[in-house]
């Protein structure tokens, strides 16, 4: 409850106010002069104080004068006796809050106390909320600086684009890595801020994601020497509008240089084991055969066992060495307009003595009148024999393998399907990463390298072409190779060379 102070030298008003005021539940303290009341006021604060303009000694006016320089604070009600208005007047003018002409009513006195201290309350409350929404800016103000300092200090370039591909903000490092001239005007389109050879296409990307044309893209930018990947992400609104685009630019030209030394390495290492491993191999077979003398039963297991370890490691170095030059981008392709009925039938003719060897069905249904690809005939077989053999691989005695190809759209299809094993759907996504293998009781036995669907997968890749499995443990496994047509051949019109076709209904996306 509110605490008042009455200070009068008039015993009788003094003991009325407070009589009045107690009843209403307020604190009242009092003092019958000036000097008596400053030092109550030292002594504690109190909400309003209740002060007669005319006392012996100090005056009301000094009492009012010294509590605005000490208590600024504290509302002022001043008792005018006797006094006329301009005395009230003058009060108010030095800073009182409000009056009450003596003689009073308690109710009188009622009202202004209570007009009084409901200003007061009203105050403190606005006062509160100003000191609330200070601190407020502040913070805002404080973290508005705080994430400014961690975008400004970031090793990885940031941009950030409105809606419309206009810069809002960068820091130095994107500045640095886009080898711009300085740092480019807030507002200004992306396409004037890095109009440079070489980054048009990224910037033409960039502009996709900010139209929605596009979701997010990540793409290698080659510049003054090193590569950038550059990630984009549209900035989507509450209502799935966008707002703009964040660009994230990181230099990845070491990474890329290591990668290219360690694919360097693991070429020359294969090189220097496979030929010494493939003359084993032959001197194995050749022993084997007996044309160097006759091999005892016990002599020929354990050599064809030693043929077989052996023939597992040049398979694994022939793999490791494809992958290595896959991935150095040395693979120069020959590019040619290709049956890809006549490469699988080529496949199945390799593999098909390693089907019968486990009792299965080996069927192939591709017609020659198939429409063709633009591919490397010699990339396209490893594709296929791998897919064949892993088919083959993982089925068990008397399984079934099927090749099957179709058009769909622009592209074709081949699907090789079995009814082996299957993938657990855990191990789905993770096939076609290096050196991955499914480790269960069915797969320990059956030799590998996790090499296969990698090499599978970059080669389509560099072919344009997309590759999808669709597996169930216990039922089998369809790998679905989609290669883009080749664009300049029509039917009917084979050698005719006209525009490429756009369209792909149905192909992969
Ligand atoms: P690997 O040399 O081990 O066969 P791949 O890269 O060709 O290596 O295949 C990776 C893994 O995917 C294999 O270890 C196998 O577990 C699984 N896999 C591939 N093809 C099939 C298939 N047709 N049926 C069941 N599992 C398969």
């Amino acid at each position: 409850m509110a605490s008042i102070l009455v200070v009068d030298d008039e015993r009788i008003i003094r003991e009325g106010c407070n009589r009045i005021l107690a009843k209403l539940g307020y604190e009242v303290r009092e003092a019958g002069s000036g000097e008596e009341g400053l030092n109550l006021l030292r002594a504690g604060p109190c909400d309003l104080l209740l002060l007669d303009l005319k006392m012996p000694g100090l005056s009301g006016m000094e009492v009012l004068q010294r509590v605005q320089q000490n208590h600024p604070s504290l509302l002022v009600v001043v008792i005018t006796g006797y006094a006329t208005v301009e005395s009230a007047v003058e009060a108010m003018k030095a800073g009182a809050y409000d009056f009450i002409p003596k003689p009073f009513t308690p109710d009188q006195l009622r009202l202004v106390v209570h007009r009084a201290l409901e200003k007061k309350a009203l105050e403190m409350e606005a006062e509160g909320l100003r000191k609330e929404k200070e601190r407020g800016l502040r913070e805002i103000a404080g973290e508005k600086s705080k994430i400014r300092t961690i975008i400004h200090c970031m090793v990885d370039g940031v941009l950030v684009t409105d809606h419309e591909g206009q810069l809002v903000l960068h820091n130095p490092a994107a500045v640095r890595m886009l080898k711009m001239d300085g740092p480019p005007g807030f507002g200004l389109p992306i396409r004037e801020a890095l109009s440079r050879e070489g980054l048009e296409a990224w910037v033409e990307k960039l502009y996709q994601v900010c139209e929605g044309k596009s979701p997010a893209v990540s793409q290698e930018i080659p510049i003054g020497g090193t590569t950038l990947m550059g990630h984009t992400a549209p900035v989507i609104g509450e209502e799935g509008e966008i707002l703009g685009t964040v660009t994230v630019l990181r230099d990845i030209g070491l990474l890329k240089a290591m990668d290219r030394m360690k694919s360097d390495f693991v070429a020359m290492v294969s090189h220097e084991l496979r030929a010494p491993l493939a003359s084993v191999e032959q001197q194995l077979s050749v022993i084997l055969a007996g044309i160097l003398g006759e091999v005892n039963e016990r002599q020929k297991e354990m050599m064809a066992r030693a043929k077989e370890r052996t023939h597992g490691l040049i398979c694994l170095i022939n793999d490791l060495l494809d992958l290595a030059k896959i991935e150095a981008g040395v693979v120069v392709q020959y590019r040619e307009r290709l049956s890809i009925a006549e490469v699988l039938e080529k496949a199945v003719d390799i593999l098909k003595g390693e089907a019968e060897v486990k009792n299965q069905t080996l069927h192939l249904s591709a017609p020659l009148s198939l429409p063709p690809v633009m591919a490397d005939r010699r990339n396209m077989e490893e594709v296929f024999i791998n897919l064949l053999s892993n088919a083959i691989k993982y089925t068990g005695e008397g399984g079934w393998v099927k090749v099957e190809t179709r058009r769909e759209g622009s592209y074709l299809c081949v699907q090789v399907e079995d009814n082996g094993i299957g993938i657990p759907p855990e191990d789905l996504p993770h096939i076609f990463d290096k050196f991955y293998r499914v480790k269960n009781a069915q797969t320990r036995r059956i030799v590998g390298t996790g090499l296969g669907l990698p090499i599978v997968k970059r080669i389509v890749e560099a072919h344009l072409g997309t590759v999808e499995v669709e597996s169930r443990v216990g039922t089998g496994s369809k790998f679905r190779v989609y290669l883009p047509l080749d664009p300049f051949w029509k039917e009917g019109h084979e050698e005719t060379v006209s525009a490429p076709d756009s369209g792909s209904p149905g192909g992969p996306s």
